[in-house]
């Protein structure tokens, strides 16, 4: 199988190159030049199957270059955990994806592509990966690359800007994980790692992890086969799902696994108040939010989404790493599988309060933007009310413990991984904003 580059202007790659390069040479997004369908026996085996069994059927479509062996065994060692599903009335269900060691939906792609990416690493040689954070993706790299041999994870993350909780999922690993304290804002600290990449004094294998990488994409369409198979065995049932979206990667894992024959009849595209994409849909005319809008669900604060090109892409049409759209996609089509919905903060808050109370299932601010949608969408489209409907839930309500506490007046339950954060040590150096510090530093790690 080989990969294109969305801009057409680079050459096709296979998947372990696609992979250690991150974004394609003509800034364009990988893509798999075909996604195989998966036959209706296929699918049914993964009933009842565990989970590391589904993420290896569907990666072994798209990967040359590893034995079957080897990626069975990578498989096992990323998915120690599994989604878990909860049923919310009627044929609705939430798909809980804050199962893994960050408790957020991040480690289902983070686990598995940081032995992907360490499979073509040779003896002796080293790969840095450079990333700066605002807070959930740093932990969940952090965590993902912990202990991979011959690579070495540096983080920078604004110092101020990042909860104690997120700090501390990221300072406490050691070994491998370096983090540095930035005495500035995230932009600086983005600004410091593209700084890095650019600098060619620098004589060291460097890489990135970030969200538009194509093993962190593949992995994401495994839960929406999975947790489908769990609920139905006849293949004919349809199913809507629900996404809570930011930079569009869980969503375009849902295309994914449509593109590979399972039954959705419609995702609902839900965003926060940075509502770019739903507008699009209704105008066909798309413009970027700079800056983007703050709001309680603030992993999906996103102006732009990264993975947009990608969808335009998959229907037909062109979008430059700038979000100019160069070629219309197939409008009708994308909006007949496609349903987008801007949820505001309040209309989160008052979903959280109200599913604790109706149902008693607490929800944090991410997952409810997509449960909200999903409400609103099943209240204007009654005859879908009997159709199998799944929500994901990207995050645990214990990352959020102020505002759900503020909301209903309860401290979520923390799960283990949180809990015994407080009892670790921490380890991370400071640095000021300035490039120089950063490059001295990268220097010493020869
Ligand atoms: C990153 C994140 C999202 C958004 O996912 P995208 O793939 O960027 O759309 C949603 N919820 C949580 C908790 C996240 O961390």
């Amino acid at each position: 199988m080989r990969f294109y580059s969305t801009n057409y202007r680079a050459p096709r790659t296979d998947f372990f190159t696609a992979v250690l390069t991150g974004q394609a040479p003509d800034r364009g997004l990988y893509m798999p030049e075909r996604i195989p369908v998966i036959a209706k026996a296929d699918f049914r085996k993964f009933s009842g199957a565990p989970y590391y069994e589904a993420a290896n059927f569907v990666l072994r479509m798209f990967l040359d270059g590893i034995t079957d062996e080897e990626l069975l065994a990578k498989c096992k060692k990323a998915y120690s955990f599994w989604p878990r599903l909860e049923k919310a009335g009627g044929r609705k269900y939430l798909l809980w994806l804050d199962t893994g060691p960050t408790a957020s939906f991040k480690d289902f792609a983070a686990q598995m592509m940081s032995p992907l990416m360490g499979h073509k690493l040779k003896a002796g040689e080293k790969l840095f990966i450079l990333t700066a954070t605002s807070g959930d993706t740093g932990s969940a790299i952090a965590n993902a690359f912990h202990n991979i041999p011959n690579i070495e994870i540096i983080i920078l993350f604004p110092i101020n800007e990042v909860t104690p909780n997120q700090r501390k999922q990221m300072t406490t690993l050691g070994g491998n994980v370096k983090t540095i304290a930035i005495n500035g804002k995230f932009d600086d600290c983005q600004a410091m790692v593209k700084e890095a990449f650019a600098d060619k004094r620098l004589k060291l294998n460097l890489s990135s992890a970030n969200s538009i990488n194509i093993a962190r994409l593949i992995p994401q369409s495994v839960y929406y086969l999975w947790a489908y198979t769990q609920l139905v065995t006849d293949m004919g049932e349809e199913v809507i799902f629900s996404i809570p979206s930011g930079n569009f990667g869980d969503m375009m894992g849902a295309v994914l696994a449509w593109k590979m024959g399972l039954p959705i009849k419609k995702i609902i595209v839900a965003t926060n108040a940075n509502d770019e994409f739903p507008a699009f849909m209704k105008t066909g005319i798309y413009k970027k939010i700079e800056p983007s809008r703050r709001c309680i669900s603030n992993a999906m604060n996103v102006g732009h989404p990264s993975n947009l090109t990608r969808l335009i892409d998959v229907f037909g049409g062109r979008m430059d790493e700038k979000g100019n759209l160069r070629k219309a996609p197939d409008m009708e089509k994308m909006r007949a599988f496609i349903h987008a919905v801007s949820v505001s903060d309040e209309e989160t808050r008052k979903c959280i309060a109200d599913t604790y109370k109706k149902e008693a299932i607490v929800l944090e601010p991410h997952g409810a933007v997509a449960w909200y949608a999903l409400g609103k969408f099943l209240k204007e489209h009654k005859e879908e009310n009997k159709t199998l409907c799944i929500s994901l839930e990207t995050a645990n309500p214990a990352k959020f413990p102020e505002e759900i506490t503020r909301i209903l007046g309860i401290s979520p339950a923390v799960p283990e991984s949180l809990a015994k954060l407080d009892k670790l040590k921490e380890n991370y150096i400071k640095m000021n904003a300035d490039y120089e510090s950063f490059y001295k530093y990268l220097q010493g790690r020869r």
